[in-house]
């Protein structure tokens, strides 16, 4: 891939990752509102919970595309980026369009969503997580 596409897919992805960020934080805050403002509140106890849930499942959800946007751009500076991370072949340049995070060329993809091929992405989530917690 040249160097100009490479720059363009890197702004899409950096200005999607500012966004998830900030979407990521304000659910955080958000969630924790519904918490401390009706603690006793049993009428309210439901709504909540729901809330709660919900909020809970939306920022799983974003944290996930966050770290999927940040694995593309990581790629990039590992200058593999535009391959398929199952077999190496290019990622076909619409799908790299429709999806600048994507990991998988369209074979690839489609085999893992029918089972037959392993989304490796379970391995990445396990390498990224960092324990800060003090002994
Ligand atoms: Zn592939």
């Amino acid at each position: 891939m040249d160097s100009k596409r490479l720059e363009d897919f890197r702004k899409k992805l950096e200005v999607r990752r500012r966004n998830l960020t900030e979407t990521v934080t304000r659910t955080r805050g958000e969630g924790r509102t519904v918490i401390e403002d009706h603690p006793q509140d049993v009428a309210d106890l439901a709504t909540s919970y729901q809330a709660k849930e919900f909020l809970f499942s939306t920022s799983t959800q974003e944290r996930r595309n966050l770290q999927m946007v940040e694995e593309a751009l990581h790629r990039i500076n590992e200058g593999v980026y535009g391959e398929c991370v199952s077999c190496g072949r290019e990622i076909n340049a619409k799908r790299l369009e429709a999806v600048p995070w994507a990991r998988y060329c369209i074979e690839c993809q489609e085999k893992i969503e029918q089972g037959v091929l392993q989304d490796q992405s379970k391995t990445t989530d396990e390498a990224g997580e960092t324990h800060n917690e003090a002994v």
